[in-house]
């Protein structure tokens, strides 16, 4: 029955299938194809499908020209085949940048102080106005003392200058990437939005509408924490700025039904997740993944357990991965695992063929390494199916990228080819609808599907179900869910790297 597909009797808080639109044979409509596939049935309840569903340029689709869905990958008859399947959406909500060939950036290129969008992004010089030097290139350097708590991501500061059509350069906010394919010419950015501007607000919430049209349920906020900026105080997570900005936010994602889930990398020990929990958000588990890589190098439960304590002390609702279309987060760990922890863990992850963004050509600021989670398992089939098995027991609702599923190892060949700063492809295969078909004939994809089916579908797992955390040594793990009289229990070894599951029912 095509309405039961993805339902499991955990609705709404099974698990989540995410890839690009075009990660599996090109097009959206395949990797729909594919999730219709016997060996799928009941597998997966949520679709977090990449921003290249939309119109886009670079960095993978996190640039969106407009909204609307883009027809290389993808048409809407693919979002109405996944609400049929029974499978919910979540889209992402880019609220700090569009892209520089945007209707709204396009038509400030066009007319310059005459456009309807003047301030739409923001106009870097603007935005500095007596609180630095006029360079002899056109752009105010700051002075040192109003950019002291501000967190650049790139060398040098995070403009890019454009060229209007009266000859005049002007530089712009732009914190991600930017491409530049002809000097003062042909460029491309993710420019920066105006958050004070309130044209940028009838375009959150038209864009919140669209979202809701296409049929999201969740919606996750992209870099929220870099929207907000002020001179002399911070650019990332700027308080209470960005407090403020997430509350105007819930208002027009109540108004649509949306649930939103904000993203941010922050270090542990700040306790950013502890604040965003607090105030009712939903959050992303980005320790989860390095506390696996941990428990299993370590042969140690503790620093995994502190963390599962934590989630199940405080009602700490979440969303948990392995591995995603992004690196593996490590520098989050800080707070929960010693400086060297993460050291050694970086170092195992680098010595099995991930890679590493470095920050400024630094090398102590790391910030994720880029690897398939396979790999950075060691590419053991038994290590996978423990950190699945992990994740399904987690206090959260688990998420999985379509390459852990089909365990898909380190690709160097698209690293290499892609050049330097985008080591990201290394965890980014596209593959043909006949690899991933045949990828299903493997025994550790079989085992993963099992275990995602059984978390959606298990009675112990239902809404209102309680995780406990049962007494081992240190060497292993047991969590147990009960709900009325039915319970699973995984009991988990991490020196051998096997597990095993009770259940009762
Ligand atoms: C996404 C990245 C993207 C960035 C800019 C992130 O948090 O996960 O892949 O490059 O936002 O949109």
């Amino acid at each position: 029955n095509q309405q039961e597909r993805g339902m499991g009797m955990n609705k709404g808080n099974g698990a989540i299938f995410n890839a690009y639109p075009d990660s599996i044979g090109g097009r959206l409509a395949e990797a729909v194809r594919f999730l219709s596939l016997p060996e799928l049935n009941r597998v997966f309840d949520c679709f977090y499908i990449l921003p290249s569903l939309f119109h886009s340029d670079i960095d993978r689709g996190f640039s969106i020209i407009d909204y609307g869905i883009n027809e290389a990958f993808s048409e809407a008859a693919d979002l109405e085949n996944i609400e049929r399947m029974g499978i919910q959406l979540k889209l992402d909500f880019l609220i700090n940048h569009i892209s520089v060939l945007s209707g709204q950036f396009q038509d400030i290129l066009k007319n310059g102080e005459e456009s309807r969008y003047r301030d739409f992004f923001i106009d870097w010089n603007m935005f500095w106005e007596g609180f630095g030097e006029m360079t002899g290139e056109g752009y105010i350097q700051p002075y040192p003392e109003v950019i002291k708590d501000m967190f650049f991501r790139k060398p040098g500061l995070p403009l890019l200058m454009v060229s209007f059509s009266d000859g005049r350069e002007v530089p712009y906010w732009n914190t991600f990437y930017q491409e530049i394919i002809e000097p003062g010419k042909k460029y491309l950015g993710q420019m920066d939005l105006n958050v004070k501007s309130p044209l940028v607000w009838d375009f959150y919430d038209e864009t919140l509408r669209r979202l809701r049209d296409y049929g999201a349920e969740t919606v996750r906020l992209d870099a929220f924490a870099y929207v907000s900026k002020e001179p002399g105080s911070r650019n990332f997570l700027n308080e209470p700025g960005t407090w403020d900005i997430l509350d105007r936010l819930s208002v027009l994602a109540n108004k649509y039904s949306l649930t939103l889930l904000p993203e941010i990398h922050a270090i542990y020990g700040e306790g950013v997740h502890r604040k965003l929990s607090e105030k009712g958000y939903l959050i992303y588990d980005f320790f989860l993944p390095g506390l696996i890589i941990d428990a299993l190098s370590r042969r140690s439960n503790n620093a995994l357990l502190r963390w599962i304590r934590e989630i199940l002390d405080q009602n700490i609702k979440t969303v948990n991965m392995l591995g995603c279309h992004d690196g593996i987060p490590l520098l989050d760990l800080k707070g929960l695992l010693a400086d060297d922890q993460i050291e050694s863990l970086i170092a195992l992850v680098t010595s099995r063929g991930g890679v590493i963004k470095d920050l400024h050509g630094k090398t102590n600021v790391y910030y994720q390494v880029n690897a398939t989670y396979y790999s950075a398992l060691g590419e053991s089939d038994d290590a996978l199916l423990l950190a699945r098995a992990i994740q399904i027991f987690m206090p959260g609702r688990p998420q999985a990228w379509y390459l852990d599923i089909l365990a898909g190892k380190n690709d160097y060949e698209a690293v290499n080819k892609a050049g330097a700063g985008n080591h990201k492809e290394i965890n980014r295969t596209n593959l043909t609808y006949e690899q991933a078909e045949d990828a299903l004939k493997k025994d550790v994809v079989q085992k993963q599907l099992a275990l995602l089916r059984f978390r959606n579908s298990f009675p112990a797992f239902k809404e209102g179900a309680s995780c406990l955390i049962m007494e081992t040594p240190a060497n292993q793990l047991k969590l147990r869910w009960e709900h009325g009289r039915c319970a699973a229990e995984l009991t988990a070894d991490l020196e051998n790297v096997s597990f095993t599951i009770l259940q009762d029912q």
